[in-house]
């Protein structure tokens, strides 16, 4: 009696229990999905010579199950193909992932392994949004600390730079008429050569999008297109985004 697992090339497997199904002859189909199902609900009944009588057994197909992605709580296989390693849980029968990761087989042992995943690292590149702090303002330039790098919160944080020219499209004959220390300013990378991270706020979606009045401290609160200090009434310029005061810090 032969045993054969269904590893039926083209065919989607399904992850269903394994069960055996006799076959008579040719009264069986094939579903598209990996199932099979009995044309006739009675075998031939025992006549001799055209009985044929296999055990078929469904089982996952013996796919790639090497460097697949997983998800916490995917279902990977059954137990009796491979035992729940590290990174994985046995649940019914079922050996789930545990993880976000990548399934690794330990073939001596049988054994399912799902490697995690190790989180995306964010590289600053030329083109990318960022938000930052203003550090030290000098006459030329000033640093910048960089916490959102296209989207995402860095930690650590990146240093970078704004040099006057990159500040405003306007020419400005002293930088803090854009921008003062501790403001937060929305940019965008223009370098990144040698870690500079030279970032530019020209354009209307780029500048200062909360500035903190040099006097007292408070927020600036933007109104009709001027930068008033709602403590103490002090009123200040900036080079600002179109989003002043409603870009959200992630
Ligand atoms: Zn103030």
């Amino acid at each position: 009696m032969g045993c054969e697992t269904g590893r039926t090339s083209g065919v989607t497997p399904t992850w269903s229990q394994p069960f055996s199904l006799i076959q008579t002859g040719s009264d069986y189909t094939q579903t598209q999905k990996g199932q099979f199902t009995l044309n006739k609900k009675e075998s031939s009944g025992g006549k001799t010579g055209d009985v044929i009588i296999k055990e078929i057994k469904i089982m996952p197909k013996a796919k790639k199950m090497e460097k697949q992605e997983t998800f916490p709580g995917e279902k990977l296989a059954v137990i009796e193909e491979y035992s729940d390693g590290p990174g994985t849980y046995q649940e019914d029968g079922d050996v789930r992932s545990s993880t976000m990761g990548t399934t690794t087989i330990d073939k001596v042992r049988r054994e399912l392994i799902v490697k995690k995943t190790t989180p995306m690292i964010i590289v600053p590149d030329e083109g990318m949004d960022v938000i930052a702090s203003i550090g030290s303002v000098a006459r030329r330039d000033a640093r910048i600390d960089i916490f959102v790098v296209d989207g995402t919160h860095v930690h650590p944080t990146f240093s970078g730079v704004i040099h006057i020219s990159d500040m405003s499209k306007d020419y400005l004959k002293n930088i803090d008429m854009a921008v003062r220390s501790g403001d937060i300013v929305k940019g965008k990378l223009i370098n990144t050569k040698n870690r500079l991270n030279q970032t530019s706020l020209k354009g209307s979606e780029y500048g200062v999008i909360y500035g903190f009045c040099s006097r007292c401290g408070g927020l600036l609160e933007k109104k009709e297109g001027k930068l008033i200090c709602p403590d103490c009434g002090r009123m200040e310029r900036r080079k600002t985004a179109n989003t002043y005061g409603k870009e959200k810090l992630v």
